[in-house]
């Protein structure tokens, strides 16, 4: 019996970076498998390479070594023309700092990824809204992110990343500038709509609480994943 292929396929990845100061093997053979409605955290200490890690499976960044198979496409052999088309249809992040535009609508940014499509589809104002009002922003569309708590900028980072029903759904430090009690309910928000959506979340962060919110989990340690149990 053969097993069902993975959505994701990660395997064998490692990233040196070279300096002036020698040889940094950051990465020393990450293997991850992940299908759709999947939820994996990564934890792990300020350096220990997770955003790294997240950036070559987003296709921001590129591995020294291995390879990478999103549902059947091999991001790493594309085309730069190509590997932007694949990250905007393919891929959401969401990031510590929001990165919305201070000059558009709560609206307008939760569009931004889709202004890239080859083809506009219809009704894409319509998911916007509906993805708005998930979230609990319906009220708030038309304000500018000046106007809006920490909490809420990130939950229209959470919109502004599932806009394209992206197949992954990349979390780095999504809860690292907010208070507790708010970094609950975005940990608590943004594994309930993965979920809805039916999108591998692949989170990394060095909080332990918003990590045992998920039901695998990963150390990277040395380089490699070592799945926590505890
Ligand atoms: P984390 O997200 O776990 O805090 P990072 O992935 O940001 O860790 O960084 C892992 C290590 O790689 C760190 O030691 C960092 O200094 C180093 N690093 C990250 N990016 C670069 C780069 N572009 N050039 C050289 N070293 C880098
Ligand atoms: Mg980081």
């Amino acid at each position: 019996m053969s097993e069902e292929p993975a959505d994701l396929c990660v395997a064998g990845l490692t990233k040196q970076f070279t300096g002036a100061a020698g040889t940094l093997d950051v990465l020393t053979g990450v293997d991850l498998s992940m299908q759709r409605g999947d939820a994996v955290v990564i934890t792990g200490p300020s350096g220990s390479g997770k955003s790294t890690l997240l950036y070559i499976i987003g296709v921001l960044d590129e591995p020294t070594a291995g390879e990478i198979n999103v549902d059947g496409t091999l991001p790493l052999k594309l085309s730069p023309v190509e590997q932007a088309q694949f990250r905007n249809e393919s891929v959401g992040f969401v990031f510590q700092d929001h990165h919305l535009l201070p000059q558009c609508t709560v609206l307008e940014n939760v569009l931004i990824p889709t202004l890239a499509n080859a083809k506009p589809a219809s009704g894409i104002e319509d998911r916007a809204t509906k993805l708005l009002e998930r979230v609990g922003l319906m009220d708030r569309i038309t304000h500018r992110p000046g106007q809006l708590s920490g909490g809420e900028r990130q939950r229209v980072g959470i919109c502004r990343a599932l806009i394209n029903e992206p197949l992954l759904l990349l979390a780095d430090e999504p809860t690292g500038n907010l208070d507790q009690k708010t970094a609950e309910s975005i940990g608590t928000l943004l594994l309930e709509v993965a979920a809805e959506q039916n999108t591998m979340l692949l989170c990394v962060t060095h909080s332990l609480d918003l990590a045992a919110r998920f039901p695998r989990r990963y150390e990277l340690t040395d380089g490699k994943l070592v799945q926590r149990t505890e």
